[in-house]
């Protein structure tokens, strides 16, 4: 059965006291969820926050909650002073890593080529990647909504084989929605959440394709989230604003379920 996950980026927010409260209320509330075991929820602090988050997940919670950091570096070690090896990742307890966000493409000029780098790295170091695809305005006013995200992904998570890919988690997140309160409607999620799975069947198979988790990620707040996650192909979210306070974030999870 294919996973639900609903993740928060958290960005280069909040203070360290800040982040373990957050922490220990969301896991504090989600156990009381007794969530089965298909429902996962992902925390993705900013790096130097990593190891303390994910001590703060009791062994009980583990099946449900995991942790995300928000980039690694395409080299396996080395010279690259500020950088973080994706195996550094791996070994302090994370089991994710979100690949491909805008903010990275825009600010830090990642493209496809070095994401598939990373895409590489990452999956070899043991860690699952939460890959974001979509488009800016100016595409979607274009009517290119679909073919930006099949090239960004042909260009990277398509070329892995069907072994690594099961590793993937897809996360469309149109770039007009992303922290401006601006959300794709439930339909317009949907029709690319659809279009998705369909080139991720193309590409590898049925059975696969159906085991893909997509998220939605784009301003979903308790508000929106019933809405987009009654669609079929929507399987969750990756939340940036709205996973930074503690009750958003559960009433988001609750959506979910
Ligand atoms: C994000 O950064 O991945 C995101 C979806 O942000 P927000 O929810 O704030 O739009």
């Amino acid at each position: 059965m294919r996973n639900k996950i609903i993740a928060g980026n958290w960005k280069m927010n909040l203070s360290l006291s800040n982040a373990k409260e957050l922490t220990t209320e969301v896991v504090k509330k989600v156990q009381a969820l007794k969530l089965s075991k298909e429902v996962k929820v992902v925390f993705g602090p900013s790096a130097p926050y990593l190891e303390s988050v994910v001590s703060l997940i009791p062994k009980s919670a583990k099946e449900n909650v995991s942790v995300s950091a928000q980039n690694c570096h395409e080299a396996e070690k080395g010279a690259y002073t500020g950088e973080m090896a994706a195996s550094m990742i791996k070994e302090i307890g994370c089991e994710y890593v979100i690949l491909g966000h805008s903010e990275r493409r825009k600010y830090f000029l990642e493209n496809n080529s070095l994401l598939k780098e990373k895409v590489d790295r990452a999956l070899n170091a043991g860690l699952k990647v939460i890959f974001c695809c979509g488009e800016t305005l100016e595409e979607r006013e274009a009517n290119k909504q679909f073919v930006v995200s099949q090239f960004q992904l042909e260009n990277t998570v398509f070329k892995l084989t069907e072994k690594e890919f099961k590793n993937i988690v897809i996360a469309y997140e149109p770039v007009w929605a992303i922290g401006t309160g601006k959300t794709a409607s439930p339909e317009q999620a949907e029709e690319i959440h659809k279009f998705i799975r369909k080139i991720t069947a193309d590409k590898f198979g049925k059975e696969v394709a159906d085991e893909l988790t997509i998220l939605y990620g784009g301003s979903v707040k308790p508000a929106n989230a019933k809405e987009l996650f009654s669609k079929p192909n929507v399987d969750g979210g990756l939340i940036g604003g709205a996973s930074l306070k503690s009750d958003d974030f559960i009433s988001i999870i609750k959506e979910i379920l």
